[in-house]
């Protein structure tokens, strides 16, 4: 049966970008050099503008990466030491070093089977200290915020969203970076809008914390260059934002390419009883864009080791291990068990716009290979 030759279908192709792209970047990248337009030029306002517009909300302000973006956001709420900040432990560490780094409290929480923060463990972890939660909308996929959003209305929390991994998701029909009162988003390479290094933005329909994070990342000055308060220097460069808006125009050909990808694993992994496939919208209120396509599976490492064997390269998220299991974080005294377990058993699918549905056939039939042989 086995008739297929080695296929090599690397986890991620930071290549691909110039071979696809390349011709059109040169001209834009050319284009602003000319111009000698680098820091806080008009590239990066038409951009923040393009990027406010297709999320429908009041603000975007471009900064220097997705962890800058959400420090600024936590910053401008004026936390004070000691208070506690709710976070998914399934996340990168950024979300928590965002909120230790603006003077909080890291408090890693539960997540359901769709990966993300669980509602129903969230209000065990609330105390007279909570001020805030930072829902993370991971794999492309936007979390329960209608429970979310209760849960802190009920307490009194302010919701600031991790939105780096979710651009164009939608939960009841509405963007993730949308409920909170505001929001920051990754353009990191290896996400569904990258740029060609860092870049990052927060989004807010708060016109207070808009004034804040846009005085916050250029030093605190403002316009006239009074220097409001201590800021810092987080500016997404111009070159980026110019790069960023070129992509953001073919951003909806990038989530349905994403989203068929994501087909093409269900239907040919469905039913191996071995693994648990994502939530591929699992309901109508959910609309994924598959940042990743993460399964859990049995024998992780043992698959890992033989995709890799056959050309197939695969990540274990965070290194394996939930935020709090880091050990030098001080966190290791939470217990999240639903959360150890899954990412136990975690893995990530290659899901790029550099793959041929073959590509991802061809994964597909190496995974059942590999289980077929375990079961015999
Ligand atoms: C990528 C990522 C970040 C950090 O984004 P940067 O732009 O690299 O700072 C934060 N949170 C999540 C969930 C991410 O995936």
């Amino acid at each position: 049966m086995k008739s297929e030759t080695q296929k090599s279908v690397p986890f991620f192709d930071y290549k691909w970008l110039y071979r696809e792209h390349g011709t059109n970047l040169s001209k834009i990248i050319n284009g602003v050099m000319e111009k000698g337009a680098f820091i806080l030029q008009g590239e990066l306002k038409e951009f923040e503008e393009k990027l406010a517009n297709y999320l429908n909300v009041k603000h975007a302000i471009g900064v220097g990466n997705c962890t800058d973006g959400l420090l600024l956001s936590l910053k401008s709420l004026n936390l004070q030491k000691g208070d506690e900040v709710l976070f998914p432990a399934h996340t990168f560490v950024a979300t928590a070093a965002a909120i230790f780094h603006a003077g909080a409290t890291p408090v890693p929480c539960e997540i359901g089977s769709d990966h993300l923060m669980d509602p129903k463990h969230l209000e065990d972890k609330i105390t007279k200290k909570t001020k805030a939660i930072v829902p993370v909308q991971l794999n492309g996929r936007t979390a329960n915020m209608q429970a979310i959003m209760e849960i802190a209305e009920k307490h009194d929390l302010i919701v600031v969203e991790d939105a780096a991994q979710a651009l164009g998701s939608t939960y009841k029909g509405r963007m993730a970076g949308s409920f909170g009162v505001a929001a920051a988003f990754s353009f990191y390479p290896a996400k569904t809008l990258g740029c060609l290094g860092d870049g990052g933005a927060v989004v807010t329909n708060n016109d207070e914390i808009a004034e804040k994070v846009f005085l916050f990342r250029d030093h605190g000055r403002d316009k006239n260059g009074v220097i409001n308060f201590w800021g810092m220097n987080s500016r997404l460069d111009n070159m980026q934002a110019a790069v960023l808006s070129y992509f953001l125009d073919h951003y909806n050909d990038t989530v349905k390419r994403r989203r068929e990808l994501a087909a093409i694993y269900n239907k040919n992994l469905k039913g191996i009883e071995s693994l648990v496939l994502p939530p591929y919208d699992s309901n109508e209120d959910h609309f994924d864009i598959f940042q990743n396509y993460e399964i859990e599976a049995k024998n992780r490492d043992n698959l890992k080791e033989f995709l890799g064997e056959n050309g197939v390269g695969t990540l274990v998220q965070w290194g394996g291990k939930a935020v709090h299991q880091n050990e030098h974080l001080g966190l290791m005294s939470h217990h999240l068990p639903a959360t150890e377990r899954m990412v136990a058993s975690s893995l990530l699918l290659p899901l790029n716009l550099s793959l041929a549905d073959e590509d991802v056939t061809y994964v597909c039939d190496k995974i059942k290979e590999y289980y077929d042989a375990a079961a015999s």
